[in-house]
């Protein structure tokens, strides 16, 4: 046995510690693990334990009418019905594609309508600026082709 104190190797049976003078206290011999007798109670305790029964609670459930991420209601026929004739109204109808394509609370199909009602008409502006352009370009060309062919 050894001192509890500074290690010491003790004699069997010393009341103290040859090193370090401590009372050495009679202690049961601690049995080896490998001696302990497996027990069978210990172990299967908690295999025997049933699990607990989640009752389905309708505080718990989750809501049936929560809608998944990034899903929008469709539009209904008579708010495209609406939203087109909105479109025929010069100046309001740009005014109402600013504030569908970027306000937060539009719902997310009439915003991408909008956004490409938008971008449709941003193309369609460039093609005939680029096409009206040109055919400025071509007339004052010639023009001027006409204008040194006279001379
Ligand atoms: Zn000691």
């Amino acid at each position: 046995m050894f001192c509890a104190k500074c290690g010491n190797n003790l004699a069997d049976g010393a009341k103290f510690c040859g090193a370090c003078g401590t009372v050495v206290e009679a202690q049961p011999p601690a049995p080896p693990p490998a001696a302990m007798p497996y027990q069978q109670p210990l172990y299967a305790q908690p295999v025997q334990t049933p699990p607990p029964v989640y009752a389905p609670s309708p505080a718990y459930a989750p809501p049936m009418q929560m809608a998944p991420l990034g899903y929008a209601p469709p539009l209904s026929m008579g708010q495209y019905l609406v939203t087109f004739l909105l479109m025929g109204i010069p100046l309001l109808n740009v005014i109402l594609l600013f504030v569908w394509g970027f306000g937060s609370s539009t719902n997310p199909n009439k915003k991408n309508l909008a956004r490409a009602i938008l971008l449709m008409s941003v193309i369609g502006f460039a093609i005939w600026a680029i096409v009206g352009g040109l055919g400025i370009f071509s007339g004052v060309l010639s023009g001027v082709l006409e204008g040194m062919g006279s001379y």
